[in-house]
């Protein structure tokens, strides 16, 4: 049966459009042997959309997102808008609004680190031998981030006092939880929770919650519960103990960013943000991006790794569409050419380095 995959891509600025590029001709590459066509809309979102159309997320660029089953993002910002108030500029003002606008609740980084690439980490080698293969999964839309009451008073003796409110009910704690049983099906099916139970009401809740879930739902699943302080010593130590790691809002959004660093190049790192929503295909609506940011320092020259975009691309194939043995080959095929050598200067480490458009076409061969 030949199927129609509607998707939106907002390439954005720096070396998004680059990236884009290369990815749209991987992920049409993957797909066409399968007789399944891409049916894409391209908008303007970030700076470029800025200058076109005097904000970062134009209602225009919205209903092309609200038409799809899914976005392709790539990046957004540079040095051109920075002078804008921070409520304008781009990260903020198209970032923000489009998790707002598609409840994007959750939020899946794979950190994975090549064992070819293992230079690229700044942990010793003989910690990673094999190189890193877990998956973090972050809470999005609740906890202390976005909490009320926020405020800021006065006191009488005239000190300033701020306030944040951390808080969590079951449904959302059970949602993610959902998504990181969904997650280690897929992989080692093994489940670890992250939490500070210790000391906070809302972990003690967090904790139980999944304890029970996944009691009922997903009794097959090793899951096991770890405090946020030693999960971030763990991830330096021995990263590979765990599989897919899932956590609330900011113990995730650190936790997220020390896996990234640990993995090495931000142009090998893919992720995804799922919604709330079903699309046509009965999968969630979701973003899929880089990690990475627009790179102004190598825009424009050709060189940017699209690993990261072409990566991005088969999570949305798999979690918005349902294919995941093309996402698996997609996958497989970025790892064959780096094994063999091809490789943008990010990842080059003394070999000689290929542009954009050969790493892609080198994953394409591969296929
Ligand atoms: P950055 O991620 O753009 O760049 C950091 C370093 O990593 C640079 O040296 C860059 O060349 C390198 N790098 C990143 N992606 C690469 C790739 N695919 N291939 C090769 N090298 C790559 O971070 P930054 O310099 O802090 O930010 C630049 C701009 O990007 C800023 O305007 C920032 O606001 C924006 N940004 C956007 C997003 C997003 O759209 N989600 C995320 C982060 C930063």
């Amino acid at each position: 049966m030949s199927e129609t995959l509607k998707f939106a891509v907002l390439p954005g600025d720096g070396i998004g459009p680059e990236v884009m590029d290369v990815a749209l001709e991987v992920l049409s590459a993957a797909t066409k042997p399968e007789g399944i066509s891409l049916d894409f809309s391209s908008a303007d979102v970030g700076g470029i959309a800025i200058d076109n159309h005097g904000e970062a997320l134009p209602e225009s660029t919205l209903e092309v997102c609200r038409a799809a089953d899914a976005i392709l993002f790539g990046s957004v910002g540079g040095p051109k808008w920075e002078s804008l108030p921070p409520k304008e500029q781009p990260e903020r003002a198209a970032l923000l609004p489009l998790r707002k606008e598609f409840s994007l609740f959750a939020n899946i980084r794979p950190g994975l680190l090549f064992p070819e690439l293992v230079d690229a980490s700044p942990l010793k080698t003989e910690r990673i031998p094999d190189g890193i293969d877990i998956v973090c999964i972050r809470e999005l839309t609740g906890g202390i981030y976005f909490g009320q009451p926020k405020a800021t008073r006065t006191l009488e003796d005239g000190q300033k006092e701020a306030l944040d409110t951390m808080i969590y009910k079951t449904s959302e704690i059970e949602r993610i939880a959902e998504v990181a049983a969904v997650a280690a099906y897929g992989r080692g099916k093994k489940v670890c929770s992250v939490d500070k139970a210790n000391v906070l009401e809302t972990s003690v809740l967090w904790r139980q919650t999944v304890t029970e879930y996944f009691k009922k739902n997903h009794p097959d699943l090793e899951l096991s519960h770890m405090y946020v302080d030693n999960a971030a010593m763990q991830l330096a130590r021995d990263p590979n103990q765990f599989d897919v790691l899932f956590t609330e809002n900011m113990f995730g959004d650190i936790l997220s960013d020390e896996m990234g660093v640990i993995c090495g190049s931000l142009g090998m790192m893919s992720s995804a943000s799922l919604g709330v929503s079903q699309n046509r295909f009965d999968k969630p609506f979701g973003l899929y991006e880089p990690a990475g940011g627009t790179a102004p320092d190598i825009a424009g020259q050709g060189i940017a790794n699209p690993c990261a975009q072409i990566l991005s691309a088969a999570m949305m194939l798999r979690y918005s569409f349902g294919y995941d043995a093309i996402a698996d080959r997609i996958g497989n095929a970025v790892k064959k050419a780096v094994q063999d050598g091809v490789r943008t200067g990010d990842i080059a480490f003394g070999k000689t380095p290929v542009g954009t458009k050969e790493m892609a076409a080198a994953i394409i061969e591969r296929l």
